[in-house]
């Protein structure tokens, strides 16, 4: 199978989702923020597709770098840097091609680099909240009970969906919604909320 060209299939996805999920994310975002959480990665994701379909026959490596370059000159706001420098660091992990193995050292260089940039948290009511059980849940399923890649992103997928959970009664202390104080309670993180879109459409473009 071309692996390049399932990661530009899937990105496709995740791009439709984000567009369907535009008024959604700002809602959200407007709750507790400025607004424009949907609109960012809306724009993000769709210079991605663009991008990603001009690539001449994509290894996994290069359509996930190109992702991340777009992502993080368009998207622009704390979300941009956070999820564009997560896959420009974690692409490099995929350079042998997409495995159990290779999967899990990817989710785990993109954890290190979200939490490395914005030094937030499990708790702090942020995307880290749905980032840290999904990639434990992932590397764990994998290694230790010996699951199926596909079955381990099911995992990781509800447990990411429970992070998502776990961000609405906390109150937040990263970013622009930490302004609000006690006011943040009461909402799910627009950034955990997209973390989880984008985990859901990679288990379906995966099965
Ligand atoms: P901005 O807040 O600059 O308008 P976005 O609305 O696009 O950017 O993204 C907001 C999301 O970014 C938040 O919901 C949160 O998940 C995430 N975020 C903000 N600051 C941090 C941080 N320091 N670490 C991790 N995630 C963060
Ligand atoms: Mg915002
Ligand atoms: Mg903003």
């Amino acid at each position: 199978t071309d692996h390049g060209a399932a990661v530009v299939a899937a990105v496709a996805r995740v791009a439709d989702r984000i567009a369907d999920e535009r008024a959604y994310l700002t809602d959200l975002d407007s709750a507790i923020g400025d607004a424009d959480h949907g609109a960012n990665l809306d724009r993000g994701f769709r210079a991605a597709v663009e991008q990603v379909d001009a690539l001449d026959d994509p290894t996994p490596e290069e359509a996930v770098q190109t992702v991340g370059t777009a992502l993080i000159s368009e998207v622009g706001g704390a979300a941009g840097p956070l999820y564009g420098g997560g896959l420009m660091r974690a692409a490099g992990q995929l350079s042998d091609g997409i495995t159990a193995e290779s999967t899990v050292a990817f989710a785990e260089a993109y954890l290190d680099s979200v939490r490395d940039r914005g030094d937030a948290r499990v708790g702090q009511k942020t995307m880290v909240d749905a980032l840290v059980p999904a990639v434990h849940t992932y590397k764990k399923s994998i290694e230790e009970d010996d699951l199926d890649p596909l079955a381990a992103l099911a995992k990781a997928v509800d447990a990411c969906r429970r992070g998502v959970a776990f961000t609405v009664p906390i109150r937040a202390e990263k970013g622009r919604a930490s302004y609000l104080g006690w006011r943040s309670v009461g909402h799910p993180d627009p950034g955990a909320t997209s973390t989880l879109f984008l985990a859901e459409e990679l288990l379906a473009a995966a099965a």
